[in-house]
């Protein structure tokens, strides 16, 4: 059976696992480095970029974290989570892990849309549009080669995939619909199997 961490320094640690569970997984909350040695795959939830940031570096768990996605593990970043895996951050000098290929905006549907929720088509999602809950969403600008963007808005990217890599503007953990979940549970299955 596939285990998945939750990072848990900040947002919807709760739901996130939840979700997990639903998509036929065990979950494990990541409060410290050690639990990064359990698990096949981390989900970073959203919250607050900077906030969660200042968390990570209070913990030591910087280097441990850019380790676990670059030795080959899959990483579910949404919302804030999305904005930790970037490598460019616009207005920023420095990303934080920089482990995912594109430019993200935060904040970047304005203050008058603070949240809102939208149908979306995501590509690798069968049946009816995924409802996404956009909170103070930051949107990627751009994407390197590697990389496929799997859902749009307003012809702003909101969802992508590299690899194992997965990033998502909205929250996916806020609904009943675990599709965004299962999809990266799934990801994570087909790459064990990959490297059996
Ligand atoms: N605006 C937040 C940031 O920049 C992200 C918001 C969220 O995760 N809901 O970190």
């Amino acid at each position: 059976m596939i285990t998945v961490g939750i990072l848990a320094l900040q947002g919807a640690v709760r739901e996130h696992a939840k979700s997990i569970e639903a998509s036929g997984a065990n979950v494990i909350i990541v409060k410290r480095t050690e639990d990064l040695q359990e698990i096949d795959g981390l989900v970073m939830p959203g919250g607050e970029s900077t906030t969660m940031r200042r968390l990570i570096d209070k913990y030591e768990m910087f280097g441990p974290l850019q380790e676990f996605a670059q030795s080959g593990k899959p990483v579910f970043g949404t919302c804030a989570g999305m904005i930790l895996m970037a490598k460019e951050i616009i207005g920023q000098e420095h990303g934080h892990l920089e482990v995912m290929d594109m430019k993200v905006q935060r904040n970047g549907f304005g203050r008058q849309r603070e949240s809102f929720e939208v149908g979306l088509s995501v590509k690798g999602l069968e049946g009816e549009d995924y409802i996404g809950v956009f909170i103070r969403a930051p949107y990627i600008e751009s994407i390197g080669e590697g990389v496929e963007a799997i859902a749009t808005f307003q012809d702003k990217i909101v969802a992508a995939r590299q690899g194992r890599f997965l990033a998502c503007a909205f929250h996916p953990e806020l609904t009943d619909d675990h599709r965004m979940h299962a999809y990266f549970v799934k990801m994570i299955e087909e790459l064990k199997q990959s490297v059996a």
